[in-house]
């Protein structure tokens, strides 16, 4: 089976790795802070905190954010379950803002009307997630502009979008947001095997995501509220978790960052290679968010239903039994059982559902060859013949 998303892992990788398990510290030692600045130079932040993943970052970000319960959180329905778990985790209420109808990306549009309604409600919310689906940025710029509004708070779900730009600026500078927050499991842009990162330029919401992945515990001298009892005191400032990254993880993170810019350009000629061999069949790409270079962590089609005789389930099964590994992302969170209790209506959320009713997420890694991707192309012409 082909997969829709695989790591990929070099001899350098192995050798970073391996040098970590030869030194004297496996978790967070030194390699950790040179993983932070790594992505924080990157990205162009001030600041960035290493955790064992993105829905670790996700919860972190959320408590320094002071979620807690009575809060309500918004997210995009078509996400990964932990972009609104994250909310959960900290006792607050979630709901959803529906989607664009070509990007797939929380909607401005969406978001205002029922900020709109929130505010005569009184149940405006303390947060917004927005998700850069497939790695192509939101319309940060909009979201931002209606966060000063309403006063609510931003987290941008980046683990798809590490390498991507908006508005010829990295995602993760955290121009229009208060943190914003990657992944680095496997099937993601770039991988430390789990792991994820939170970036912020705001030193307080650092320093307190900082506290809580470890315990909330603190030697730091100048954070002590008590004169330390002896040379092995510390603090628990806060109800904090354990959260680290190991040194381990962060080896192999920090060097894939060396390869994130080659990784990043290299999906983007895999997807421009699907555009232009999948013309012609009944279906689209994923609309362009104007103004973002996506890191395509996933290449996404629409099918254009009316056209075919076969229906979305069928192509699905069609082309896995034909060995292409094709996936969907995602159903929207609200359908998960576990969701039920919100009692979100789908019927308020019409381009979420078009989209979990037409879309399809093909091969996209690093290491796809031409020849794979052509048995993927030519899978795609025999399963959507007419
Ligand atoms: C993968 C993913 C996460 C969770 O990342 P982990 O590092 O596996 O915890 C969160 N949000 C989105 C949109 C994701 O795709």
């Amino acid at each position: 089976m082909i997969p829709y998303g695989r790591q990929s892992v070099s001899q350098q990788d192995i050798d970073a790795v391996v040098e970590v398990l030869r030194s004297d510290w496996l978790t967070q030692g030194a390699v950790v802070p040179r993983f932070e600045t790594a992505v924080a130079d990157y990205c162009g932040a001030a600041h960035a905190v290493a955790v064992n993943s993105a829905t670790s970052a996700l919860h972190i970000a959320c408590l320094a954010l002071g979620v807690g319960p009575g809060d309500l959180v918004w997210t995009s329905p078509i996400s990964f379950v932990a972009s609104s778990n994250c909310a959960r985790y900290c006792g607050a209420d979630v709901d959803f803002v529906d989607v664009d109808g070509e990007t797939a990306n929380l909607s401005p549009a969406a978001l205002e009307r029922k900020l709109a309604a929130a505010k005569r409600n009184g149940r405006l919310p303390k947060v917004v997630i927005p998700v850069h689906l497939t790695g192509q940025s939101c319309d940060m710029e909009a979201i931002h502009a209606l966060s000063r509004r309403y006063g609510f708070r931003i987290v941008e779900d980046a683990s798809h979008a590490i390498g991507g730009s908006y508005r010829g600026e990295p995602v993760g500078n955290c121009h229009y947001s208060d943190i914003a927050v990657f992944s680095f499991h496997p099937v993601k842009v770039i991988t430390s095997g789990e792991g994820g990162m939170a970036t912020t330029n705001d030193a307080e919401l650092a320093g307190l995501m900082a506290l809580l992945r470890s315990h909330g515990i603190t030697r730091e001298p100048e954070l002590l509220t008590r004169e330390p009892d002896g040379p092995w005191y510390y603090e628990q400032l806060e109800l904090g978790y354990n959260y680290r990254l190991t040194d381990i993880h962060a080896a192999l993170g920090l060097s894939q960052m060396a390869r994130l810019e080659a990784f990043v350009r290299r999906r983007n000629e895999i997807a421009a290679r699907y555009d232009e061999a999948l013309g012609g069949l009944p279906l689209r790409p994923l609309g362009r968010q104007q103004d973002a270079y996506s890191a395509y962590h996933l290449y996404v089609v629409r099918l254009d239903l009316a056209r075919l005789s076969r229906s979305h389930r069928d192509v699905i099964v069609a082309l896995r039994d034909r060995g292409i590994g094709v996936n969907v992302h995602y159903m929207p969170i609200y359908r998960q059982p576990d969701y039920a209790r919100f009692g979100v209506n789908a019927q308020d959320f019409p381009e979420a559902e078009r989209y979990y009713g037409e879309t399809i997420s093909l091969p996209l890694y690093v290491d796809l060859t031409e020849d794979l991707q052509d048995e993927v192309v030519a899978a795609m012409r025999e399963v959507l013949a007419p």
